[in-house]
């Protein structure tokens, strides 16, 4: 697909089947394990669902590599296998990798506790602070990790700098952007080499699937296919259906997002119960101006801190009528959660006052409706 064209239309036509098959608008669901034999000679060739490569798999490639304007993308069957493939890819025995400080649980649980198993080292980097890299720079370290935007205080690295001190370092950089998405950044265009995605939230949009991504240069994707053939994460062309069609309205769905959440952000900052609003596109957010530099839209994730701590979380949590309270993100429905007794319950109380993380603070994925009847029912609910 012609990279002149803008995201928006890259979005609906990128990797479209030429020609349409048997004239289908959207893509037929190919369910069959594996295909005939078309004079392949290599085992990664053939065509079967595990290896990655049937019709489905290989549309929705070319669509994903586009939108982020890499050489080639690979999708997975969630975003813990994008990402743990693409790590088992990069290191082995005796390496060493480095990675943000403040990363989702998955992924922190994957470092701290599957690692040593393995024998890989890791140091974890103040990822905005460029002085303090040098010295946790090994021999061994073949790679450094990190996220567009952190969960859930989302705080915005130096992410420029990154890129340009693993390029310098010849290590290979890696950027979860699933809370950003390619509409709103796309990594590659700032020097990261790889851009991993859970598809199950922004990517897919309806909260219906498992899936993930990973996009990046030819020599690379390859590299991690291999891996991912023998670790089997495969998507399944049901899946992979969902994931497509969810795909093309990506572009309305995150704009909308992004406009809701800021009108949501700006009223919850200018209310006297809201003790603190961490969202990238409100001027007191201490990266505004980085946010505004690097991203097309500041995306649909806030938290924010009630006065009154975790008793008033609770409080304005219940007495909100329209959010659904539950995990993950990027859908349709706007969801709440409490992030102190939820995703980072895990945590002593300790190491969460030490990354910000306080027992009031309330994260939210604004989802499709109407700004107005969601800041209308947390007026509601603040009242209480
Ligand atoms: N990365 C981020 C930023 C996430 O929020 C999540 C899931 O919540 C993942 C990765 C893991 O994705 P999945 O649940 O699709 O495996």
């Amino acid at each position: 697909m012609d990279r002149e064209l803008r995201l928006e239309t890259r979005i609906v036509h990128a990797g479209e089947p030429v020609p349409r098959i048997l004239g289908a608008v959207e893509m037929p669901i190919f369910q069959s394990a594996m295909f005939e034999y078309a004079g392949e000679t290599d085992y990664h060739d053939l065509k079967y669902i595990r290896l990655n490569n049937t019709p489905n798999h290989t549309v929705l490639h070319a669509k994903l590599a586009s939108l982020e304007n890499a050489e080639a993308a690979l999708v997975t069957a969630s975003g813990m296998a994008a990402i743990t493939t693409t790590l088992f890819a990069f290191l082995s025995t005796g390496d060493h990798l480095l990675a943000q400080n403040c990363l989702y649980g998955g992924t922190h649980d994957f470092l701290t506790r599957d690692f040593p198993s393995f024998g890989i080292g890791y140091d974890f980097i103040d990822a905005d602070d460029p002085g303090s890299w040098d010295a946790k720079v090994r021999p061994e370290t073949k790679a450094i990790y990190v996220e567009t935007l952190t969960n859930p205080l989302l705080e915005l690295a130096d992410l420029e700098a990154i890129a340009k001190f693993a390029s310098a370092k010849g290590l290979v950089s890696i950027i979860d952007n699933t809370f950003a998405t390619p509409v709103n950044f796309r990594p590659l265009e700032h020097g990261f080499d790889l851009s991993v995605h859970s598809c199950t939230k922004y990517m897919n949009g309806h909260s219906d699937i498992v899936a993930g991504a990973v996009m990046g240069r030819r020599e690379h994707i390859d590299r991690i296919k291999h891996k991912l053939d023998h670790f089997g994460g495969s998507l399944d062309p049901h899946a992979a259906f969902l994931l497509h069609r969810g795909v093309k309205t990506l572009s309305v769905r995150v704009r909308w997002q992004n406009e809701s959440a800021l009108g949501i952000a700006k009223f919850l900052a200018s209310r006297g119960e809201v003790a603190r609003v961490n969202y990238p596109g409100l001027p007191s957010h201490p990266r505004h101006e980085r946010a505004r530099r690097l991203f097309s839209g500041f995306g649909g994730m806030l938290s924010f801190e009630l006065h009154g701590g975790a008793a008033a979380a609770k409080r304005f949590i219940s007495a909100t009528k329209l959010p659904i309270k539950a995990p993950s993100l990027g859908g349709a429905e706007t969801l709440l959660t409490q992030p102190a007794v939820t995703s980072h319950a895990g945590m002593t109380r300790e190491d969460r006052q030490r990354l910000g993380i306080t027992d009031g603070l309330v994260r939210m994925s604004v989802g499709l409706e109407a700004t107005e009847d969601i800041v209308e029912d947390f007026a509601q609910a603040l009242g209480k």
